[in-house]
């Protein structure tokens, strides 16, 4: 069967119809068969006229009992048809489809599908679709809808596609095992195919696309967990010292550690003792304390005769995070090192000197780490902060400047566990799912514009108290066309109008980074009262003193990044405020904001998210290096999903290179998704 078969040679598609397919992706016979109905229309089952009810689309047999009259209208025509079944009389109106006149034979029987409306029992159907009662084209059957058609119609579409499906059916080739398809009950390619498109009821549908989401996500499964062997099938990981404890750490910090924090120091200390190298991401909620765990770690490897190398996606970042080592890793003779853009050529000479002669243990700093020139003695950990900002590539290339280091990826934003799985198949996980104690609860408040002036007040009463406040706006540049407000205007307004009296800053990405350190040293420092800002500050910044966040169109972020912005307040003493102003009335933007009113636990909220947005949505902000799926939905898949991850394990396990006969058809899925899919 030839798949990639040019569209232009199917049947009933023009050069100007090939045009439009490509615009949709549709280059091949292939990706025809595989453009997925958005949603179903059930035209099967008809009503009676007296059955219907208002608002609803229904589908009716009926005979026609007059010609069709023309009635003009405002520059408009309709046209109107009256029918009958035994139940009762309906008219159906079109607009403009002059065409229609002489469509119908008095006492001839169609059906219609088309929505109702009945005005004090006088039913009615605008616009509908038909068929001559002996034919179903456009009713009595379940009718596929495609997500988006430009200029063709769907009717157009329809036919296209299924004229492909005439020419494949029966002639696909099976892409999956025989003992998978027998094992979990799944329909062959061919029939599966077929029914996604034209199920003959639901459950056809179903079982279409049981199959279809199965060989999806089994295929990105497989491939991740294979990487995953990759690094973990040698024995050639570092073996850090057993002798060197941890401990020596713990016994110098200020607080003790939270229960999760130990249960995954454990985790990490069993990684690093053993043969094969660390890969582990550690999930935690922002100020879930991970910092601490990354240093116990660092201490590990060095003290065990090797360098450790932290990677932060700021400069302020990093800065923070050399403080915090430095306080508690000076007293342990123990050397840490600061890499940003911003240091002098000359200090910078000088590090890379010391850094390559091993006197350097720790080296903590931005992507500047990952440059060429950047050469360690021997690099036995690397710690990446904050990994949402970081691409697979950026990982690997900062691990090359070791031989086999330890890699431990840290990330605040919180994913569901099953999905971890899928989006970090490579890597194992920790988790610090509690808080240390005694923290304060953000408060968070969700308001509309006509509460500003309050809460303007309100911000002015904690700045008078000696708070700080962070103001966040969802765009650079103002657009129009969305109303969302810039940072310099809101800045301008905020500068001059609202707080005249006091000290007002922005921060913007678009600023170099020597300008945004400068700003955020000012407000660290206490030097700037008021900080209007982009999300650049949602990235683990410490600043105890500012007390209040007001987020402004709320409604524009993703619950998760809400929760990584509130994240910056609440980290000092003083008890803390977060406040969404939001515009618009939907549904969905309340239920979100109410969320986030309610629960300060980010795992919650981010299954809040997934479920309150799709799971298309949710994995495009997080920037997460894989593409979307074409069928599977990772929301409402959860349960395919974890059939999946058992069967790729057990798959694995047999036969990890997949070169048994049986597993000759994975390995040609996992060898295409490799090829096009997941950049490494
Ligand atoms: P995040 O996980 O967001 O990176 P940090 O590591 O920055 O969080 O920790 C946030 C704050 O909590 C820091 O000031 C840190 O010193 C403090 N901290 C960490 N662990 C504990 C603990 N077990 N008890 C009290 N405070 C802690
Ligand atoms: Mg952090």
């Amino acid at each position: 069967m030839e798949l990639s078969k040019d569209v232009k040679y199917i049947k009933g598609v023009g050069p100007s119809r090939v045009e439009l397919l490509n615009k949709l992706g549709i280059f091949t016979l292939k990706d025809l068969i595989t453009y997925y109905p958005r949603t179903y229309e059930d035209r099967s089952k008809p009503k009676s006229i007296a059955e219907c009810v208002h608002g609803e689309e229904v589908l009716i047999e009926a005979i026609a009992c007059g010609k069709v009259s023309d009635v003009r209208l405002q520059g408009k025509t309709m046209q109107k048809l009256l029918v009958r079944d035994e139940t009762g009389s309906a008219t159906i109106t079109w607009f403009n489809q002059s065409y229609l006149k002489n469509k119908f034979e008095i006492g001839k029987s169609y059906k219609f599908f088309g929505k109702v409306t009945n005005n004090f029992g006088k039913i009615m159907m605008t616009s509908p679709v038909f068929d001559e009662d002996d034919k179903s084209f456009n009713t009595g059957k379940i009718i596929p809808l495609y997500p988006l058609t430009y200029q063709l119609s769907q009717n157009v579409l329809r036919k296209i596609i299924e004229a492909g499906l005439r020419e494949v059916d029966g002639k696909l080739e099976e892409t999956l095992p025989e003992y998978l398809l027998k094992g979990y009950n799944l329909e062959g390619l061919n029939e599966a195919t077929q029914k996604i498109h034209f199920p003959a009821e639901f459950e056809d549908f179903n079982r279409a696309r049981k199959r279809l989401v199965f060989e999806e996500l089994l295929s990105t499964q497989l491939a991740l967990l294979q990487l995953k062997n990759n690094y973990q099938n040698g024995d050639n990981g570092i073996v850090f010292n057993k002798n060197v404890k941890m401990s020596d750490v713990i016994n110098k910090l200020p607080f003790r550690l939270t229960k999760a924090q130990l249960r995954v120091l454990e985790e990490i200390d069993s990684d690093m003792e053993s043969k094969k190298s660390m890969n582990r991401l550690l999930q935690g909620d922002v100020g879930s304390g991970k910092t601490v765990v990354a240093m116990c770690a660092a201490y590990k490897a060095v003290k065990s005769g090797y360098q450790a190398a932290i990677m932060a996606p700021t400069a302020i970042l990093a800065t923070q995070h050399l403080e915090n080592f430095q306080k508690i890793l000076k007293e342990l003779d123990i050397s840490c090192e600061l890499l940003i853009s911003g240091i002098t050529k000359k200090k910078k000479e000088e590090l890379l000197q010391r850094l390559a002669n091993g006197e350097i243990d720790i080296l903590i700093g931005t992507h500047a780490i990952i440059e060429e020139n950047v050469q360690f003695k021997n690099l036995g950990l690397v710690v990446t902060d904050e990994q949402h900002r970081f691409g697979v590539k950026q990982r690997t290339r900062i691990a090359e400047k070791g031989e086999n280091p330890d890699v431990l990826v840290m990330t605040a934003t919180p994913i569901p566990r099953t999905l971890a799985l899928i989006l970090y198949g490579d890597l194992d996980i920790s988790i610090i799912d509690e808080l240390p104690p005694n923290r304060k609860k953000v408060e968070t408040f969700a308001v509309n514009k006509n509460m500003t002036e309050r809460v303007n007040n309100f911000i002015e009463k904690q700045i008078q108290e000696g708070r700080q406040a962070y103001i966040v706006c969802p765009l650079v540049e103002e657009n129009e066309e969305l109303d969302l407000k810039s940072v310099e205007k809101l800045y301008e307004s905020y500068k001059k109008e609202i707080f005249p009296k006091y000290k007002v800053e922005y921060i913007h990405g678009k600023m170099r980074p020597k300008e945004k350190d400068e700003i955020m040293e000012k407000f660290k420092k206490g030097e700037i009262d008021i900080l209007i800002s982009t999300t650049v500050i949602e990235v683990g910044v410490d600043v105890p003193n500012s007390n209040i966040m007001v987020i402004e169109n709320a409604e524009r972020f993703g619950l998760a990044q809400l929760h990584q912005l509130r994240g910056r307040v609440g980290r000092g003493e003083y008890q803390s405020y977060c406040i969404l102003k939001y515009e618009g009335k939907s549904e969905t933007v309340r239920e979100r904001m109410k969320v986030m009113c309610n629960t300060n636990d980010g795992f919650v909220i981010s299954e809040k998210d997934l479920e309150l947005r799709g799971s298309g949505d949710f994995f495009g902000t997080m920037q997460h290096g894989l593409p979307e799926f074409k069928i599977a939905n990772l929301f409402e898949d959860m349960p395919i999903l974890k059939s999946v991850q058992s069967a790729a394990i057990k798959i694995l396990q047999e036969d990890s290179k997949l070169e048994k006969r049986d597993n000759f058809l994975l390995k040609e899925l996992v060898k295409d998704k490799f090829m096009k899919r997941i950049e490494i």
